[in-house]
Formats: structure tokens, sequence, C-alpha cells
């Protein structure tokens, strides 16, 4: 397993374990409640009180704790701090590499694929939602209710590139999907449907399409988005281009069957949002595809 992955496994369950359910932030002197659920010593203050008996109620799992169940969890407190150590380190294992954008590709919208609500530019790198349906052909290929549009080149093997800017919309997923995705009728997008996507709803709520969704913490100034596909090591990641963070990787991504790169801007009409592709950076330093350990 190589290191990127190595700490993609680590980072989600240790930052899920050092977390206060009640506060969100790290751990503070956690204690143990009777239902097994850790918080911080001061968010004690914040579970809700059950006079008849004197004790508190977990708002999580509805269980009440008397005051002697409530005992410190030194050794988790130990953990936490460990965590908060490592997170810098992980967090710079997971930062955007810049040699992956030696892998961009040159990826152009699928007309021939794109729902007759969107409107896709003539150079078929913008696509946005449009007021009027288009009239284009009648096509197997073509999305008849999900409002989305695929990219080209397919990809079969190889480690690919390539940068979405998502301007100002509120809304819209991006990644890859199985090029046998259902065109017809609603789409559920989740891995097992042959989705792997970030997505924003509402300009501020980012999440991943595990099953059930993974929330994201995303800084809200995001403009471009890097997706990087390695059909060797089965990932696909999606970074923060501006300031280069990380933020989801899906590991398992079968490379069984060609994926497509994957777009949907948003569908309401006021917002008005646009999806560009960006050009490769520089002929020089792109080249397409490229196979894993070349
Ligand atoms: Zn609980
Ligand atoms: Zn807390």
């Amino acid at each position: 397993m190589c290191i990127f992955s190595l700490a993609v496994n680590m980072s989600e369950p240790l930052i899920a374990v050092s977390r206060c359910p009640i506060c969100s932030a790290y751990l503070e002197k956690p204690v143990h409640l009777k239902c097994e659920c850790s918080i911080c010593l001061d968010c004690i203050n914040a579970l809700q009180k059950v006079p008849r008996v004197e004790g508190l109620l977990c708002p999580f799992c509805w269980v009440i704790s008397l005051k002697n169940d409530i005992r410190p969890n030194r050794q988790l407190g130990q953990l936490v701090s460990s965590i908060k150590e490592l997170e810098p380190h992980l967090k710079a294992v997971l930062q955007m590499n810049p040699r992956m954008q030696k892998f961009q590709v040159e990826v152009t919208l699928d007309v021939d694929t794109a729902n007759n609500r969107l409107l896709i530019s003539n150079d078929l790198r913008r696509v946005r939602r449009g007021h009027i349906r288009q009239n284009r052909q009648l096509l197997p290929q073509r999305f008849d209710a999900g409002i989305c549009v695929l990219g080209s080149p397919r990809f079969s093997s190889g480690r690919h590139y390539w940068e979405v800017d998502v301007g100002k919309s509120t809304a819209w997923d991006l990644g890859v999907c199985r090029e046998s995705v259902p065109r017809q009728g609603l789409m559920e997008m989740s891995p097992e449907s042959g989705f792997w996507t970030v997505s924003l709803r509402g300009g501020h709520y980012f999440f991943a399409s595990t099953k059930p969704p993974t929330a994201l913490c995303v800084d809200l100034k995001l403009q471009v988005v890097g997706i990087f596909l390695d059909m060797g090591m089965g990932n696909i990641s999606f970074f923060h281009v501006e300031d280069g963070s990380h933020i989801f990787t899906f590991t398992g991504v079968s490379a069984e069957e060609p994926l497509c790169p994957f777009f949907s801007p948003s569908n309401h009409l006021l917002d008005q949002g646009v999806l560009s592709v960006c050009p490769v950076m520089s002929p020089a330093t792109a080249r397409s595809p490229v196979h894993p350990g070349e």
C-alpha cells in the first residue's frame, strides 16, 4: 500500500474517534457516558437533565447516565493528543502532489450524452442548466432525467488528472461514473451504482457519494476542483486546487469497465452556475494516458 492510501485509510477513522459529537472539536478531557459515547468534560453541561433520576440524557442514543456512570477516559485523552500531533502530518501526505498535474488530460464534454436541459458551449468545455429545452437528437446514450453530461475520453487504465472550475455555483456533482450507468430515469449516485462523486448543495454542504453520504469539511472559497483518477490503485481523489488541500478519496474504484468524467451543474434556474473544464496547463508537461509504474 502506498503512503497516500495509508494516510487516506488512517485519517478518516482517526478523525472520527478524536472528535466530540457535541461540539465537533477535538475531545477535551473526554468522559465516557453509560452508553459508551465519549464527550468533552465541559460538554456534560450541554446534556439534557433528567431530574426524576438525577441523570443526564445522551442525545445520540437516548440512554440516561447517572452521576456514577460518567467516568473520565484518560486513555482516549492521550490518544486524542497523539492524533492532534499526527493530523498536520496526515494532511501533508494527503496534500495535492504537483506530480499529479503531469497526468493532466484534455477533457471535453460529450454532447451526445447531455440532458436536453443543459447548454454546452461550442468549445465543449462549459455546461450550465438552460431555460429552454434543447432539441437534440434522441440517442440511447443521452441522459433523459439526470441533469448531467459525461466527458471524453473514457478511461480504462492508467492515471489521469483534470480540473473543473465550479465558479460561484451553489450546487454541483463532479467525479467519474461507469460508462454503463443507465441513461434513462433517475439514478442513485453511489459507488455501488457506478458513481464516485463529490457534491455541493446550498452553497455550503459538501458531501461524497458514499452510502450513506460522507459530509466533507471544505473551504467555502473552493473554486477549482482537481480530480485525480488512478485506475491501477483503484483510487479517485478530489483536491482544492488553490490551496492544494485534499477533499476526499474513494478507494476500491473498479477498473473492470471504462470510466467517464461526470458533470452535473445546478438544476436551479436561478443559480445559473457554470461548470468549466480547465484547459491543460502546458502541452509540454501534460501527457496522456500514463500507466502506473511509468
Ligand atoms: Zn450515547
Ligand atoms: Zn465537546
